[in-house]
């Protein structure tokens, strides 16, 4: 335990690729603790089950262990406040919600889906923002009975002020006023008895100690309901900041289209999570050009919260390489470099797998970097040439990897089964046999029409990296087929 009481949490959904954007905020979180004496705590917020996956929350957790990053309670390591996951503490949060409703803060709404939509389209008609329109709001107790009873599906709902604002401190926006005529009468409970977001995540920030909540700017908007169920359960919330989120550097948000946002992208590539921490941790310190290469320990000594900007924080590749190059370069030992090499071309079993792979496609070893060398290579050197032996024409080779790399995104599990199947199913909905598809997947892939088992070799590889090699295919066929040749 620590002497400060400050407790800090990252707490990620495990709904896509572990983002570069949760390792800033945890980054943020985690400096913040070290800074202050406090804990650093993980916590997953997995309470949509429809989008939370195990191989998601796996890789979010190895992401986070990949940076370096320590935490002192969470779901792989425990701790007093567990469970650490919020799928396994439904029946935590029943009892908070059963108070809001007893005290008349909450409502059971049984309004369906379809209704909710008709009253949102007939909003945007009008130039409204779409917002629930309190049909529930005064069902008499008896009928709230009767309609649960007869096994009407609802939901609960939280009330909100009618006039007025919500006036709130954040750390780094400073004072903000909301009105609460913005803000929706947020579900809490959904209607298979899970609580949303917004109720899990006040309830395990009190139960958990919770002293600051740094997250991503996006959440700002819903302090107002944050501070609301604070006070509706009479209990005090935390001190709040909001980070601006990491942009491109034209100034939009990273997002997966532009630039590669997954963590397992740039641990795939060989970059040092020293040197990714480093780069993340210049947003959060002042320093003067010339010292910029930091570690962890002298990051936490410069790391000044109380200067943090608005302005965003840039997403510069470039930099990051540089400072990727310097670290390789200045801060490792001979040997410390040759072990870093032989960890990185090991990791998900990548080499030993993919050298299996090969055994059957050649006659001498030397065979083998021509061959395999495309598991580990940054980029495979994509030009007009590389599809040029395909036998579908520039525009035909461009529909399938167009479509291939949308419909992948659909992939829940990534493995060679469930990509073998998705792109059977590609395959007939373009209404082309299999073999006439997985060629230019090929050459996306690995550069070569001729290189490992394609579904393994994709499996191997990652979906991230998969995305960034379908994307390049995709612009260098766009070249191709805008120019005719
Ligand atoms: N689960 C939320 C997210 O992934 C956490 C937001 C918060 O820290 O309150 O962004």
């Amino acid at each position: 335990m620590t002497t400060s009481g400050v407790r800090v949490r990252i707490a990620p959904s495990p709904t896509g690729e572990p983002h570069v954007g949760t390792a800033y905020i945890a980054l943020f979180n985690y400096l913040f603790a070290k800074k202050n004496g406090g804990e650093f705590i993980l916590r997953i917020e997995d309470t949509d089950a429809t989008r939370s996956t195990a191989e998601f929350e796996e890789k979010v957790l190895d992401a986070l262990k990949w940076t370096g990053l320590k935490w002192s309670e969470g779901p792989d390591v425990g701790g007093p406040y567990g469970p650490y996951r919020q799928s396994e503490r439904k029946d935590i949060y029943r009892p908070f919600v059963e108070q809001l409703v007893r005290d008349g803060h909450a409502f059971r709404c049984f309004c369906t889906p379809e209704r909710l939509e008709m009253m949102r389209d007939a909003q945007r008609a009008k130039g409204m923002a779409p917002k629930y329109d309190g049909l529930c709001l005064h069902l008499s107790a008896e009928e709230v009975t009767e309609r649960m009873e007869a096994g009407e599906p609802s939901v609960v709902r939280m009330k909100i002020p009618t006039e007025g604002s919500c006036k709130f401190h954040d750390g780094v926006y400073g004072d903000v006023e909301i009105p609460w005529d913005s803000v929706d009468m947020q579900v809490l409970l959904k209607a298979d008895g899970m609580p949303t977001y917004h109720m899990a995540n006040v309830v395990d920030d009190h139960l958990m100690k919770i002293t600051h909540v740094a997250r991503g700017e996006e959440w700002l908007a819903s302090v107002p309901k944050h501070i609301l169920l604070y006070q509706y359960l009479g209990l005090e919330p935390p001190k709040f900041m909001h980070l601006s989120l990491m942009r491109n550097a034209d100034k939009s948000k990273l997002s997966k289209r532009k630039n590669p946002t997954s963590i397992s992208y740039y641990s795939a590539l060989g970059y040092l999570p020293e040197a990714l921490m480093n780069f993340l941790g210049l947003f959060f310190i002042q320093i003067a050009e010339g010292e910029e290469l930091l570690a962890m320990d002298q990051l936490a000594e410069k790391f000044d919260p109380e200067n943090l900007s608005k302005a965003g924080a840039i997403f510069d590749v470039q930099k990051l390489d540089w400072l990727n190059g310097r670290w390789i370069r200045e801060k490792l030992t001979p040997e410390d470099f040759l072990s870093r090499i032989f960890d990185w071309a090991s990791e998900n079993d990548r080499l030993t797998e993919g050298l299996k792979l090969a055994q059957s496609r050649i006659s001498k070893l030397g065979e083998l970097p021509p061959l395999a060398g495309f598991l580990l290579a940054n980029d495979v050197g994509l030009t007009p040439a590389s599809f040029a032996g395909l036998k579908t024409s520039p525009a035909e080779t461009l529909e399938i990897i167009n479509t291939v790399q949308f419909d992948l995104e659909k992939i829940v599990e990534w493995n060679v089964a469930t990509i073998e199947e998705e792109l059977r199913a590609i395959s007939d909905r373009l209404g082309k046999k299999l073999r006439v598809v997985t060629p230019p997947l090929f050459v996306a892939v690995s550069g070569s029409q001729r290189s490992l088992p394609l579904f393994d070799s994709m499996a191997l590889l990652g979906r991230s990296v998969v995305r960034q090699r379908l994307k390049v295919a995709s612009q260098v066929l766009t070249s191709m087929v805008g120019s005719g040749s």
